[in-house]
Parts: C-alpha cells; structure tokens; sequence
C-alpha cells in the first residue's frame, strides 16, 4: 500500500497574530496576551515578542522590563474559537479526514484527496490562499508533511517561523511547508532535540538523561527492553516507536461524533490564595460550568473528582449512588470529602473539578419525588435565560461578590464539549 499523506498545519504565534488580524494598530509590534482575569503572566506572545525573548508564561512585569513598549491585550478566547472554526471550514474542503488537535492545530489525512487538487504542495498553496483571503492576511501557518502523525508534526514544528534549528533546506522552495520522508528520518532525528517531539516532555526528557538518552539517535538506538523497564508498558513502547519514527495513529475525523467520557474544568488562581472563601466561592463557581457543560450535552454523572493544588496537594474521588448534574450537587457531594483537609490548607493555586460515569439522562430513572422534579425545572429555567443572556447571568447566592468566570473554550480544547460543539455546528451532511 502507498504511504500515506499526513499534514499537520499550526497557525504561527494564533492568539497574538488573532488579535493583531483584528486591531490593525498592534501590528508589526510585540504584544502579550494575557488570561482575561489577571495579567501576572504571558500566555502568547506575537511575533515580534518572541524574537526578543518573550514566551508563554513569562512574568508579566518581566516580560515589561525587557521591552517597556510591550502591548498587554487580555485574551478573548471566543475569537480564537471563531477563527478556528473558520479554519476548520476550510480544512474540510480538501479531506473529510480532519482532525483538530488543538485550538490552532490540526491534523489532516490527504492521501485520497491530495490528486484531486493537484497533489500536495498545489492543494497547500491553495489552502494558503484561502487562509488569507477568508481569516486575514496576518495570521499565518506551518505545515508539515509525512507519512505519519508523529513526523507531520514534528515537522512542521521545526519549520516555524522563530523555530530554534532552522531546517536544512525548506524542502518547498519557500511556499512554507516542510516534509519528512522516510530517508530523512536519521538526517531529521540528528538535528531535532527530543523535546521537539510531541509527547516527549521536559518529565520524560530527564528521565531519559538518567538512563543516559540525550538525543533523538541515541532513542532510536535504545533497546525496548530497556525503555519498557524505565517507563513502563505503554510509554516504554510509544518512546521506542518514536525512536524508529514509527506512528500508527490514525487521523480521526472531528465531525466523528465523539464519546465524551468525562467533563471537567481546571482553573489557576491569579496567586496563591489563602482566603478559604474566595477559594470555595471559585470552586463553586466551576462545579456550576461543569454542571452547565453536562447538562448541555444531556447528561448526567455519579463519579466526582476533585483536586486542590496549593500548599498541599488535596483530592478526592468517589463514585455516588445518584447522578448530578447540577453545580450545587457536584458540590454538595465531593467538598465533605475534603472539608477536613482543606481547613489546613494554608494556600490554594489551582482547582480541578471533573464528573465521569456519565450517563444520558433521559436513559436515568425519572426523578422520584415532586421536590426533585421542581429543582430539575429550576435548573432548566436558569439555563435557558443563561443561554440566552450569557453564562452566570443568574448565580448562586454565594458567588454574588466573586470574580465573574465565564464557560469560555480554553486554548486546548481540553474536554470533548468544545469539540462536540464544533462539530454540531457542521453542516448536516458533514455529519
Ligand atoms: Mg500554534
């Protein structure tokens, strides 16, 4: 069988260059995107920031020492959500197999459909054409191509416009993809640093340099033998098939519909926070986006999982008798477990609340007393005017004097919900 045609596309610095599309006026400068909630820390950067060493998660205040012109502009991830879609609409035309693998990252199968456009390099120059003319001449993308998910992305990550080892020779003659063949492996893996690999991270890259693996060749080399007794099973084996180049996975469609398994919401204090209430009233806040989220796709879930990240590490998970699907159930249920604990607590950072064991509602028992079927109409009828103006536009008593969260898609697409929604959105013979 021939090989296949893998791309991997990856718009260039997308949150800075979204919003340079839209205000002409911080174009050509560096600029900072900061969380929407507070502006301690750089979450992308543009172009023109990078190049003078500002990078995600650059302190803010750092970030301003080294350039004092710099532009702080509070990420609006909605846009970035817009543009994506936009991308995706055009991805679609040139293969049906489409996955997205991040807000500004996706992965496309073209080996059926690369001859239909006149072969690869002519069907991404048209793509590029159309990124231009339908999203905005500013904002650009890095493609990469091979027979494999693993190499099209590492290569179109060492074909970036600031990317550390610029490539040998762009294999295009300039129109901006760059592509892996099977010969190139050996050539590509004694210039790539293992962490250019996906799924290779600064945690595996020390503990490879621990068994004495620094480079990609010296992986390649490595013995399964020996990578399945440092890392396990399954990683043991996905490092040796990165070794040898090796990717079986397939591109998975996004308009597949999707399974979701769990829903969940992580969230980072602005600091380390040591007011028990603001902490609670942030948790209670994302066990209602996580309940917003289920009851959006219909669903119900009994297994709860909480953790608080601070001057401890604080968690729980248990599996209920009942299914919730509301804020104040989700709550209710997993904060006894931890009450405890949390009292010594001396900070919070970071707050992580999920539900599994899901289950479609409508497959559920109906709710056997009157009072649970009135809490249900409740819960409906704020959904619906929360639909209709804005999430948390009726809140919780409690949360009357904490900062407004809102349910806005992060920059991973980190849970199915953003996906499945995306793929909703689909016209319906996409489907
Ligand atoms: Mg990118």
């Amino acid at each position: 069988m021939a090989a296949k045609i893998i791309l991997h596309i990856d718009f260039d610095s997308f949150f800075a260059s979204v919003e340079q599309q839209y205000r002409p006026e911080v174009r050509n400068k560096p600029i900072g995107v900061t969380a929407a909630n507070s502006r301690t820390c750089i979450i992308a950067s543009s172009r023109e920031a990078k190049r003078l060493g500002i990078k995600t998660g650059t302190r803010s205040y750092e970030a301003l020492k080294i350039c004092p012109g710099l532009v702080l502009v509070p990420a609006d991830f909605n846009k970035y959500f817009d543009v994506s879609k936009k991308f995706l609409d055009i991805c679609k035309d040139y293969s049906p197999f489409t996955e997205l693998f991040s807000i500004d990252e996706v992965f496309m199968d073209v080996t059926l459909t690369a001859g239909l456009f006149g072969g690869t390099s002519s069907l991404i120059k048209t793509m590029k054409e159309r990124i231009k003319d339908e999203i905005g001449e500013y904002i650009t993308a890095s493609f990469g191509i091979s027979h494999n998910k693993l190499l099209a992305k590492l290569a179109s990550g060492l074909n970036k416009p600031n990317a550390r080892l610029q490539t040998p020779k762009r294999s295009d003659g300039g129109q901006g993809f760059f592509e892996i063949k099977q010969e190139d492996i050996v050539k590509i893996y004694q210039m790539a640093k293992l962490t250019d690999i996906c799924g290779i991270g600064e945690r595996i890259r020390r503990r490879l340099a621990d068994i004495g693996i620094n480079t990609l060749i010296q992986l390649r080399n490595a013995s399964l033998e020996l990578l399945v007794k440092e890392f396990g099973n399954v990683e043991g084996h996905f490092l040796k098939s990165v070794g040898l180049g090796i990717d079986e996975s397939r591109v998975i469609p996004y308009t597949q519909p999707q399974e979701v398994k769990s829903v969940g919401r992580s969230y980072c204090l602005p600091k380390n926070e040591p007011s028990k209430k603001i902490v609670l009233q942030n948790l209670y806040e994302l066990c209602e986006e996580v309940g917003i989220k289920l009851r959006r796709l219909g669903k119900k879930g009994k297994t709860i999982g909480l953790g608080l990240n601070g001057s401890s590490y604080i968690k729980a998970r248990k599996t209920f008798r009942d299914y919730a699907d509301s804020g104040s159930q989700i709550y209710n249920l997993i904060f006894p477990l931890i009450e405890e604990d949390f009292k010594n607590q001396k900070y919070v950072r970071q707050i992580h609340i999920w539900v599994s064991g899901l289950e479609d509602k409508q497959r559920l028992t109906l709710p056997l007393f009157d009072f649970e079927e009135k809490k249900d109409k409740i819960v409906s009828t704020i959904d619906k005017i929360n639909n209709k103006f804005g999430d948390h536009t009726i809140r919780s008593g409690f949360l009357l004097y904490a900062d407004k969260l809102t349910t806005a898609p992060n920059g991973y697409l980190a849970d199915r919900y953003e996906r499945s929604k995306l793929a909703e959105s689909e016209p319906a013979h996409y489907k």
